[in-house]
């Protein structure tokens, strides 16, 4: 392809301008390793694939981190319903998990770093915490003083408070200083997991594993953080103010990749609702690269409902680009424009109207940097 293109377009993402000099850091939340992986979550990670390949096709050197939360109460609760040790569910959950990544072709991240390896991290994280005055401990468990992220994250308190119970955080604990404080660490007498610590057994808190497992792969910041839209709060809030509290580093994250929510029938696709789809059985019926263009002809940041006609609708448009890169022609201003287009806030779409419209070799290199093949 047209690495003689370059030097590249300006990187842009969330419509700020992101000039980048050396590698660029980039950490996804990764999944929980409990249950199926649904179209929501493979949205999450072939946003974030096809930004890395993106970069990649611009001479950029993106660093991918990419979580796996190995310790955390819906696996556990899970794993005690099906009578396994947490660890060998979580591990049989993740076989799948990679299963259909790379069914996808998403590419596996360069790192990897699972929760349960990084409880010495977490525990230097909660002690530098307490350190700096942002957090104290009663009864073993260490709380961040999490008064002010809300109104941060641009939250009314109502709104806050419905995230954050949604997302199993207990604002009337009554250890708690403030409601909306979190536990960094948290006091723990059940084995199955617990970790010896300074303020006795627990384990993490599920924001402190991800500001742990990111400082301890790249120091105090980062230059991308992603993950899904549903993660903004209280994960990503927390996760930054925790980190931003304990290394005096301010942003934490240069830059948000908060992919949009897949819905079906404009209500949220979860476990809790019943209504998912399943990768794995749309696979059955339907080209990997199918499923990937539904994914990315839209903007990443935008809430969509899926369909089987919206499914059908990039059968078709798939065809037509494979059709166009038959064609003959070696535009290199439209070669040089579908890579400006992608490093403009990755606009697939706007990239797959430039190929559809020229054809031959621009067309090849969408395909190849999108892995539409
Ligand atoms: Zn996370």
């Amino acid at each position: 392809m047209g690495h003689d293109l370059l030097p590249p377009a300006p990187l842009r993402l969330g419509g700020e301008p992101l000039p980048m000099v050396g590698p660029v850091r980039l950490y996804v939340c990764g999944v929980t390793p409990y249950d199926v992986t649904h179209l929501g979550h493979a949205a999450t990670f072939v946003w974030v694939d096809t930004l890395v390949r993106t970069l990649r096709a611009a001479n950029m050197q993106p660093i991918v981190t990419r979580n796996v939360t190995d310790v955390d109460d819906v696996l556990t609760e899970a794993a005690r319903r099906a009578g396994s040790p947490y660890d060998e569910y979580a591990a049989i959950h993740q076989y799948a998990f990679d299963h259909d990544m790379s069914q996808l072709g998403v590419r596996r991240p360069d790192h990897e770093p699972r929760a349960h390896q990084h409880i010495g991290d977490v525990i230097r994280l909660a002690q530098a915490l307490l350190d700096r005055g942002a957090a104290y401990e009663v009864d073993g468990t260490v709380y961040f003083r999490g008064a002010g992220t809300a109104s941060a994250a641009g939250l009314d308190e109502k709104t806050a408070r419905e995230q954050f119970v949604e997302f199993g955080e207990d604002p009337s604990d009554p250890a708690k200083d403030n409601p909306f404080d979190v536990p960094v660490w948290r006091a723990s007498t059940d084995p199955d997991p617990a970790w010896p610590s300074p303020w006795g057994p627990g384990r993490p808190g599920w924001h402190a594993e991800c500001t742990a497992m990111v400082l301890s792969h790249y120091g105090s910041s980062l230059d991308i953080h992603a993950g899904g839209a549903d993660l903004a709060f209280p994960h990503h809030a927390y996760e930054s103010a925790q980190a931003e509290a304990a290394t005096g580093v301010a942003p934490f994250a240069r830059a948000w990749m908060r992919v949009g929510t897949v819905r079906i029938g404009g209500e949220k696709m979860a476990k809790s609702t019943g209504n998912l789809v399943l990768v794995a059985d749309l696979l059955k019926e339907h080209r990997p690269a199918a499923l990937r263009l539904m994914i990315l002809d839209r903007r990443w940041s935008d809430a969509w409902d899926y369909s089987a006609d919206t499914l059908g609708a990039a059968e078709g448009q798939l065809d037509a680009l494979h059709a166009a890169a038959g064609r003959l022609g070696d535009s290199e201003a439209a070669e040089r424009e579908v890579v400006t287009r992608l490093l403009d806030d990755v606009d697939v779409s706007g990239a797959l109207a430039v190929a559809l419209e020229s054809g031959g070799r621009p067309a090849r290199l969408l395909v190849q940097v999108l892995g539409l093949s």
